[in-house]
């Protein structure tokens, strides 16, 4: 980001647990603060909830690998497969669970909505 101001980027890493989430959201909130998280896919794929919350925020997200390896101990096909492998995990975040009851009123709306066509 050129500029002649001066500047501070804010970054968190997410690759770990979610403890403390929930108050660096609030204050960033609070003082309207934009930062940018930095999420292993590991970390998307465990924390689905935090994932979307932290996007749902508005803040800015990054790739920090899928699993956080060391990468100057991987091969090079596997350097290369931790960015887009992390990159799907933190797109595509498992989606929520359901009740019971939703899943299937959602299933009942679904057979409605789209009757079966004969070719
Ligand atoms: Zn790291």
């Amino acid at each position: 980001m050129p500029t002649r101001r001066r500047v501070v980027a804010l970054t968190f890493n997410a690759a770990w647990q979610t403890e403390g989430l929930d108050t660096v959201l609030h204050v960033l909130h609070h003082d309207h603060t934009p930062a940018t998280f930095f999420l292993t896919g590991d970390f998307a794929d465990r924390h689905p909830a935090a994932a979307r919350a932290i996007a749902k925020a508005g803040h800015g997200i990054g790739n920090h690998s899928y699993s956080h390896p060391h990468f100057p101990a991987l091969r090079s096909a596997q350097r290369a497969a931790e960015v887009p492998r992390a990159d799907r995990a933190i797109r595509t975040p498992p989606a929520p669970p359901r009740s019971r009851s939703s899943a299937s009123r959602t299933a009942k709306q679904a057979r409605r909505r789209s009757p079966r066509s004969t070719p």
